[in-house]
């Protein structure tokens, strides 16, 4: 990974540019990552040529959910050079009861791709797919950068992020279009509307000062800084 430059122009914040080459984004269903980061990887690929990105969603393989996943990766890997999308079958909510499965999926994954970043979910988050996914990424991934997202839910398991990317109207927008117009699935699920998104842009973008109000949050859990 390239330059990191300080940057104190962002609302008087130290912030630190990263300019990863490959990133690897883990989902376990379709939409998790695009409501996690979707914001993310728009800013990411449009500020950086050459990206290669490799997508993996662990559920919905062979039925419409993967038809979804699919157009969607679409839609926000637009800007990557490369990009790879993956979208495995393992079974909705039995991610625990199935985890050396998994296990295999991440191995198999690791052999082949060495990221610079790899999105993830968050450690404590209260979905059990989404927490086997988190810990065989820490798992599997012993020297890499990772930086774990957050769903919003009926659950309420949303915390105190230690890491945001500010995210511009216009690409807020964009990921709000984008999730509403390739997971027609969701459309009718209560939470899955453009205020459940913005509003939590909006708190995370107030907690970090971010420029013009929005950003996304993440949990650098652990991270080394070197001169
Ligand atoms: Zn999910």
């Amino acid at each position: 990974m390239a330059a990191v430059a300080p940057d104190r122009s962002a609302a008087g914040v130290l912030s630190f540019g990263l300019r990863p080459r490959t990133i690897l984004c883990l989902g376990a269903h379709a939409d998790d990552i695009e409501i996690g980061c979707g914001g993310t990887i728009l800013a990411l690929l449009a500020a950086q040529r050459s990206v290669r990105c490799e997508w993996v969603v662990f559920s919905g393989g062979g039925g419409p959910r993967e038809r979804e996943a699919r157009r969607s990766a679409g839609l926000f890997l637009k800007g990557a050079r490369r990009r790879g999308i993956t979208v495995h079958a393992f079974r909705d909510g039995f991610f625990p009861y199935v985890g050396g499965e998994i296990k295999e999926a991440f191995e198999e994954l690791a052999r082949h791709l060495s990221p610079d970043l790899i999105f993830t979910h968050t450690r404590d988050d209260r979905h059990q797919d989404h927490r086997v996914v988190s810990d065989l990424t820490w798992n599997t991934f012993r020297n890499h950068l990772i930086l774990e997202y957050e769903i919003p839910k009926y659950d309420g398991d949303l915390g105190v992020p230690n890491l945001f990317v500010p995210v511009r109207p216009a690409v807020a927008r964009r990921k709000v279009q984008h999730l509403r117009a390739a997971f027609a699935s969701q459309r009718s699920k209560r939470w899955f509307t453009a205020e459940t998104f913005q509003g939590l842009l909006r708190l995370r973008g107030v907690e970090s000062g971010a420029p013009e109000g929005l950003a996304e949050a993440f949990y650098a859990r652990k991270s080394v800084l070197t001169f």
